[in-house]
């Protein structure tokens, strides 16, 4: 089933999470469809596409790669990556009536408001409204054209949007009751801007304003887990002076609760702080179907004392701790990677291979954490009615205080352009102390090693079940951050020892 011989060659098909496929046989041609979607590794042998591409390096100038794709976000799409560093061909249709060629923008469809059958399409050159009868004649007289250069001369690229969609597939009109329909969420309208427009989404980089998290915050008891959170995780910064952890709890579709702020005094010389690290992996928070939970994972940041860090993870063991490090940018196919294998010296002895270290592209988890800070909670009425919060809120306790939260929310997306005019975006400190957001971060790394956005629906609805949480089933997952569809590998997740009253959703132990 998966290779068709025809005369003059042979169709072979493959998987982009299969490297023994990606490497099989050498091919002049390499077809690659929805690249956006593929796992960051294959196989853990690494990029699928540069294995995929790599087949065809026998063929030298001969060859074609040929990749095609609906665009994700911002960043971390690889179709957009692809199509920027081409010659970014578009194309041009002719207006009806002044005969300008133009390439057809969303901004320019307009309609009446609330009326998306008025949708139009308005001319660039002569503003005039074109109706949706003249498109099959408009797309019969266009071309493509070339809008940039391309930086490998080779490399060209095509973007078609749903504005071009032939008679009778998706006409204006419907583009505008569909992008109308799908304002009021950030996953609506960024799924409507992928799809329709094919165009990347765009985190926004503002910071919720601080007061406003004040003010939506819950009254729970302090140190509890409320019921619909399924497992702890942690994330430890570690300062000159202190070792800061903040204790997180986790659901389904990662709507999260923070459920403690430890600060350790002692910096990574004292080994009295570290102890007191240690001895917070065995610690338990009560759950509110009276069992205890411990970590199941903790991401500690490698970033100021390496060494100490790595020794004491060696100590205490990769299962229930992994160190990270912080990479710049949102060029990284996933969020996390790793983990790779590096020296540690313990007790003045060098260890090759000694730690694990796992690679963490903190702002997309910045962008995650801002964007599920601003979403909406249900009204009271709503709430009344069975709502439940969407898949992602955040959940801040009554007790976090106004230094907690402005650390939170410390950090903006900025745009900065270098002296050539190339565009990137980057996280900045808009105040000096941010450790709460680093441990959000590294805590949220610590569910994604666990695998938590690649759970399907059966591990979710075991962990609900271990918990004895009833089964929520929210309208959508907003566990998109990763572009990787794997399923969590057996054994990820075993059932824990059942006690009375008592479970521990411990993935280390089991
Ligand atoms: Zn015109």
């Amino acid at each position: 089933m998966l290779s068709k011989e025809f005369p003059g060659g042979i169709l072979v098909l493959t998987g982009a999470n299969s490297a023994t496929g990606l490497r099989s046989m050498p091919a002049r041609y390499v077809f690659l469809d929805e690249v956006d979607a593929y796992p960051a590794s294959a196989d853990e042998e690494g990029d699928p596409v540069t294995l995929a591409e790599a087949r065809t390096t026998t063929f030298s100038h001969r060859r074609k790669v040929f990749m095609v794709s609906t665009p994700t976000i911002r960043g971390l799409s690889r179709i957009e990556r692809e199509f920027e560093a081409s010659d970014q061909r578009r194309y041009f249709v002719p207006c009806p009536h002044c005969g300008t060629m133009q390439w057809l923008q969303f901004d320019r469809l307009r309609w009446a408001k609330g009326k998306p059958e008025t949708a139009a399409y308005h001319c660039e050159g002569c503003e005039r409204p074109i109706a949706e009868h003249h498109k099959t004649e408009m797309l019969a007289r266009g071309e493509w054209r070339a809008t940039a250069v391309s930086r490998d001369p080779k490399a060209i690229g095509f973007h078609l949007s749903a504005l071009y969609s032939p008679l009778g597939w998706k006409s204006w009109s419907d583009i505008a009751r569909e992008w109308l329909a799908a304002q009021g969420s950030d996953e609506t309208l960024r799924a409507a801007r992928n799809t329709l427009l094919g165009e990347t989404w765009v985190e926004s980089g503002d910071a919720p304003e601080w007061q406003r998290l004040a003010d939506r915050r819950e009254a729970w008891k302090p140190g509890t887990v409320p019921m619909a959170a399924l497992f702890l995780t942690a994330g430890a910064d570690v300062q000159r002076d202190r070792i800061e952890v903040d204790i997180w709890a986790w659901g389904r579709g990662l709507e999260s609760w923070l459920i403690d702020h430890i600060v350790i005094p002692g910096g990574p010389d004292d080994p009295a702080a570290w102890d007191k690290l240690t001895s917070l992996l065995g610690r338990s928070w009560q759950h509110s179907n009276g069992a205890f939970m411990t970590v199941a994972r903790l991401g500690i940041d490698t970033g100021y004392e390496a060494a100490a860090i790595y020794a004491w993870s060696r100590k205490v063991g990769f299962e229930q701790v992994a160190p990270l490090k912080g990479l710049e940018g949102f060029n990284r196919s996933a969020p996390v990677s790793g983990p790779t294998f590096v020296d540690a010296t313990i007790g003045g002895k060098r260890l090759r291979r000694g730690a694990r270290l796992w690679s963490v592209a903190t702002a997309t988890f910045k962008a995650e954490t801002y964007r599920f800070l601003r979403i909406e909670r249900p009204s009271d009425e709503d709430r009344a009615m069975g709502v439940l919060d969407a898949p992602g809120t955040v959940h801040i306790p009554g007790w976090a205080d106004t230094e907690w939260l402005k650390q939170l929310v410390a950090e903006q997306l900025v745009t900065i352009r270098n002296k050539r005019g190339y565009a990137h975006q980057e996280w900045q400190k808009m105040r000096e102390r941010n450790e709460a957001l680093d441990c959000r971060v590294y805590a949220r790394a610590a569910a994604w090693i666990l695998g938590a956005d690649r759970w399907d629906e059966a591990t979710w609805r075991r962990l609900e079940a271990q918990a004895g949480v009833e089964t929520r089933m929210p309208a959508a997952v907003a566990a998109e951050t990763t572009n990787d569809p794997a399923q969590p590998k057996a054994g990820t997740l075993t059932t824990p020892r059942r006690k009375r009253r008592a479970y521990t959703p411990n993935f280390m132990r089991d």
